[in-house]
């Protein structure tokens, strides 16, 4: 068991934009692109265009692709609640790429994680021709590497050691990005063992309700945050104006969200497993052995070989997606429409539990393999919800 949780700070998602509030208790939603400008006769400071701005705390808008206000908002509330300066994209993957174009790598260590990175990195290879190269995650490192860290890893929702790659990359002068979608605050915060970067795909928890796509970057200085800025001005792909109201009007609610979603699937993840360890002829719970043979989930990890214990990382709480293996891909291919509160869907994160055979999104999974996104519903309802569908598998089982 991780110990005590970390408090994530309510009163920082409510009022951490509160300089930038006016006489409106919720931010009007504004689409417009465009701003008045002022008169140049009438400024008192003779401060009217665009290069004058502020762009951390813009006292004006001039143009949506440089500030504007409701994403402004979100900025400053996504710094606090990650102890760093944050810089929010159009999706996790536009993140992913402008990190990329940020920190210029001509090798890159990564290993396994969610596919639309490794995909977003040939990309970026594409533009700079022959010259990056990618290797494992224990290769040896040499001056000027990237370490792209995923914690806790997608699909299986097991963690990679933070402080240990951290150490490795920065004994060669390298920096550590670490991908920390599946450990939202205040599940673990990467800057304490050593990352120089934390993305997260704002899609999935900071969201929280499936219905906008973000992405944000996470930095130690306001100096790197201001060149990422002006990075973003010109590659255009900063979040939508309605995508940064509804992510503002989500993050109010992430310290109610998270640490539930948190609580709920580590008690799924240990049920499940005492299921998957089950010999077959024998019940747990009234569900049979035989059907579900593994599942992945930090909790589950224990301490490795090398004295990682999971536990010290995930201070604030175990993560919420993590993965199950059914004995037969069959089995995988049906469980996702056989239940009735668990969404069959791609993605995380959102208040509705989600269920997705993984193959369906990413070639490369185990056909057996499911992954589980816990949502806010009653704990003992997605339990019953899962052990009507086994029993269900297995009744099918016993007609063949
Ligand atoms: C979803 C996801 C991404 C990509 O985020 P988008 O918002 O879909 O672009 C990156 N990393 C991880 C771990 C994810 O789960």
């Amino acid at each position: 068991m991780p110990p005590k949780p970390l408090k994530l700070n309510g009163t920082a998602l409510i009022h951490g934009d509160s300089k930038f509030a006016g006489s409106e208790v919720a931010p009007s939603i504004s689409v417009t692109t465009t701003f008045r400008h002022l008169n140049p006769l009438e400024s008192k400071d003779g401060k009217v265009s665009l290069n004058d701005v502020d762009l951390r705390n813009p006292a004006r808008h001039v143009y949506s692709r440089y500030t504007q206000q409701v994403s402004t908002r979100a900025e400053h509330i996504l710094s606090r609640i990650n102890d760093g300066f944050a810089i929010t994209y159009s999706s996790g993957l536009a993140a992913s790429y402008s990190a990329l174009v940020f920190y210029r790598p001509k090798r890159i260590a990564i290993r396994g994680g969610y596919h639309g990175c490794h995909a977003t990195i040939d990309v970026y290879k594409k533009n700079q021709g022959i010259n990056v190269e990618l290797i494992d995650l224990d290769s040896e490192y040499r001056a000027g590497d990237l370490c792209w860290l995923e914690t806790p890893l997608n699909p299986t929702g097991e963690s990679r050691n933070i402080q240990y790659y951290a150490d490795k990359v920065h004994k060669v002068g390298g920096k550590l990005i670490v991908d920390s979608t599946f450990g939202p605050p205040p599940l673990q915060y990467p800057f304490r063992f050593g990352a120089d970067c934390v993305l997260h795909s704002g899609t999935k928890y900071f969201g929280g309700h499936s219905d906008l796509l973000a992405g944000v970057l996470v930095v130690k200085t306001l100096d790197e945050w201001n060149k990422l800025v002006a990075d973003r001005i010109f590659l255009g792909n900063m979040m939508g104006s309605l995508e940064s109201w509804l992510l503002l009007r989500s993050l109010r609610t992430l310290h109610l969200r998270v640490p539930r979603q948190s609580a709920s699937a580590t008690v799924l993840a240990q049920w499940l497993n005492s299921i998957a360890q089950t010999p077959v002829g024998k019940t747990y719970d009234g569900v049979p052995g035989g059907i579900l043979t593994k599942v992945w989930h930090s909790s589950l990890q224990g301490i490795d070989k090398y004295g990682f214990d999971p536990s010290k990382q995930m201070q604030g709480g175990w993560n919420a997606t993590f993965s199950i293996l059914l004995s037969k891909p069959e089995y995988a291919t049906e469980l996702p429409h056989i239940l009735d509160y668990f969404v069959p869907a791609t993605s995380l994160g959102g208040v509705e539990s989600l269920v997705e055979q993984r193959i369906q999104s990413d070639p490369s999974s185990d056909p057996g393999l499911v992954r589980l996104s816990i949502g806010v519903e009653d704990v003992e309802d997605l339990k019953e919800d899962l052990r009507q569908a086994f029993l269900k598998l297995a009744s099918v089982k016993a007609k063949l």
